[in-house]
C-alpha cells in the first residue's frame, strides 16, 4: 500500500498521515457561509476536499466527511434585508444552489453535512464550559474568548500572539480584556436571528460553530481538518484554541490541510475587478470534467491562474484521454485496480500534476493500441471523477455557446440525409461545410452518420 504524505500545516512540514484509527479515517470541513450563488472562488477547497476524501477511500475501509453549513451569519440577515426576502428562504435557496452545483461538479458529497442553527445547544454547552474553565468571560451580553487563557494560541498560523493583533483587524471594543479576544457569544436585536441563553437572547461567533459541530460528529479528537488557507487565521486558530481549552485531553485536529488561493486571470477574483464569476457561468463555457482537470492541474499548495485558455486546455486534454480510450477500444476495468504510480503521485501530499503526467503516459500507450493502458487510465480518470462518460458521448458534448446545440445538428443531419436521398448533393455538401465551419464533424459509416464537436 502506498503511504500518504500530506503537508501540515501545523508542523509545517510534510509528513506521513497516520489515522488515529485506521478502521475509520474522519475529516472536518468548513463549508459555505449561504447567502450567495457558488462562485468559481470556492471550488478549490471543495475540490481539494474531493480529491482527499476519493484518495482516502482508496487507501481506508471507512471515511467520515464532514462538512458544516454555516446558516447564521451576518452576512445572511444584510443579504436577505437587502432582498426583502426572509432568513429561512434566502438559506434554503442558496443551500439548494450550492448542493447543486456541487452535485454538476461530480463532487463527493459529505457524509453528514450538519447545520450551525441545529447545533445552538452544542454550541452553548461548549461556551458555559470554557467560561467555568475560565476561558472565556462575559462582558454587556457577550461571550468572550480570553485568548492570554491558552498558551498554545498562535501555534497553527505560526504568529505571535502581539503580532496577530498588530497585524490583523481585529475589533476594538470597550468590553474587551484583550484586543486578540473574540467573540462566542453576542447579543441579537429583536430584528436579528437569536437563540435564548444564559448570556441573554443572542446568536452565536462563527467559530464557535465549527468547534461543536466537529466535537458533536467527530469527536474530540479527529484526523483532518481542511480549508482555504484564508481560514487559516483567525478562524481555525480560534477553532483550536476553543476545542483544546474546552477539551484539555483531545487533540482537535491531527492534521491541518490548507489549499493554496484561485485567481482569475492572474488576479484576485472580485466583482469590482470584473473577474468574478458563478459557477454557472464557468459550466456555460466548458464541461465539468475539463473544469474539474483544471482545477488539478496545480498541486492544491501551489496557486492557481484560472483563466479561460486554461479551461479550453484542459477540454483539449480530456479530448486526448477520450482519444485514446476510444482508439484502444472499449477497456476492460472489471476488478482492476488503481494503477500504483498514479496512486503515489496522489499519495505524495495530493501532487495531481504528477498524477495528470501518469494519465499522459497511459495515453500514450492506449492511442498506440495498448489496451491494458487504456483499462488503467479509465481507472485512474475514475478516481478523480474524470472519462466517467463514454468517449463518444463526450465528444457529442461541450455546450451550446461553442456551437449549434445537439438537437440543431441532429436537425441539420436529417436535412442533410433528406438532401443526399433526393441526390440534392450540393445542399447536403453545403451542410456539412456549414457544421464543420461550427466545429462538428460528420463521419459516415454503415450504421449511419455519427457526429462529435472538433
Ligand atoms: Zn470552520
Amino acid at each position: 500500500m502506498s503511504q500518504f504524505q500530506l503537508h501540515d500545516s501545523q508542523r509545517r512540514a510534510t509528513v506521513p498521515f497516520e489515522p488515529l484509527d485506521p478502521g475509520h479515517v474522519r475529516v472536518y470541513y468548513c463549508g459555505p457561509t449561504v447567502y450567495d450563488v457558488p462562485h468559481i472562488g470556492n471550488l478549490r477547497a471543495m475540490l481539494t476536499a474531493d480529491i482527499l476524501i476519493r484518495l482516502l477511500r482508496q487507501l481506508y475501509p471507512r471515511v467520515t466527511f464532514v462538512r458544516n453549513i454555516t446558516d447564521v451569519d451576518d452576512k445572511i440577515t444584510a443579504r436577505a434585508a437587502a432582498n426583502g426576502e426572509d432568513i429561512g428562504s434566502l438559506t434554503a435557496r442558496t443551500t439548494a444552489e450550492f448542493h447543486a452545483g456541487l452535485a454538476a461538479m461530480n463532487m463527493v458529497p459529505p457524509d453528514i453535512e450538519p447545520r450551525a442553527t441545529h447545533n445552538i445547544g452544542e454550541m452553548q454547552a461548549m461556551i458555559a464550559r470554557l467560561i467555568k474553565q475560565g476561558h472565556a468571560y462575559e462582558a454587556e451580553g457577550h461571550v468572550l474568548f480570553a485568548v492570554a487563557s491558552f498558551a498554545s494560541y498562535g501555534a497553527l498560523s505560526g504568529r505571535d500572539p502581539d503580532e496577530l493583533v498588530a497585524g490583523a483587524r481585529v475589533e476594538v471594543a470597550p468590553y474587551k480584556r484583550d484586543p486578540g479576544d473574540f467573540v462566542l457569544w453576542k447579543p441579537s436585536t429583536p430584528e436579528q436571528p437569536g437563540w435564548v441563553s444564559p448570556w441573554g437572547r443572542g446568536r452565536p461567533g462563527w467559530h464557535i460553530e465549527c468547534s461543536a459541530m466537529a466535537h458533536r460528529y467527530l469527536g474530540e479528537s479527529f484526523d483532518i481538518h481542511g480549508g482555504g488557507s484564508d481560514l487559516l487565521f483567525p478562524h481555525h486558530e480560534n477553532e483550536r484554541a476553543q476545542s483544546l481549552c474546552c477539551f484539555p485531553h483531545g487533540k482537535f485536529a491531527n492534521y491541518w490541510l490548507h489549499n493554496a488561493m484561485l485567481l482569475v486571470e492572474g488576479e484576485k477574483m472580485s466583482k469590482s475587478l470584473g473577474n468574478f464569476y458563478t459557477l454557472s457561468d464557468v459550466l456555460d463555457k466548458g464541461p465539468v470534467e475539463a473544469l474539474r482537470l483544471l482545477l488539478m492541474s496545480a498541486q492544491y499548495r501551489s496557486v492557481l491562474n484560472f483563466t479561460w485558455s486554461g479551461l479550453d486546455e484542459a477540454r483539449k486534454t480530456m479530448d486526448r484521454f477520450y482519444r485514446a480510450l476510444e482508439t484502444a477500444g472499449p477497456p476492460d476495468v472489471s476488478g482492476r485496480s488503481v494503477p500504483q504510480a498514479f496512486l503515489d503521485a496522489l499519495c505524495d501530499d495530493l501532487n495531481t500534476p504528477k498524477a495528470i503526467a501518469e494519465m499522459h503516459v497511459l495515453a500514450t500507450a492506449a492511442l498506440a493500441g495498448d489496451q491494458d493502458a487504456a483499462a488503467d487510465l479509465k481507472v485512474a480518470g475514475e478516481m478523480l471523477g474524470l472519462l466517467t462518460q463514454e468517449p463518444a458521448a463526450w465528444f457529442r458534448g461541450g455546450t451550446a455557446a461553442d456551437g449549434p446545440s445537439e438537437a440543431e445538428i441532429e436537425a441539420l443531419i436529417a436535412e442533410r440525409l433528406a438532401a443526399r436521398k433526393a441526390k440534392d448533393f450540393v445542399r447536403a455538401d453545403e451542410i456539412r461545410a456549414q457544421l464543420t465551419d461550427r466545429g462538428v464533424t460528420l463521419e459516415d459509416g454503415a450504421g449511419g452518420t455519427t457526429w462529435r464537436r472538433a
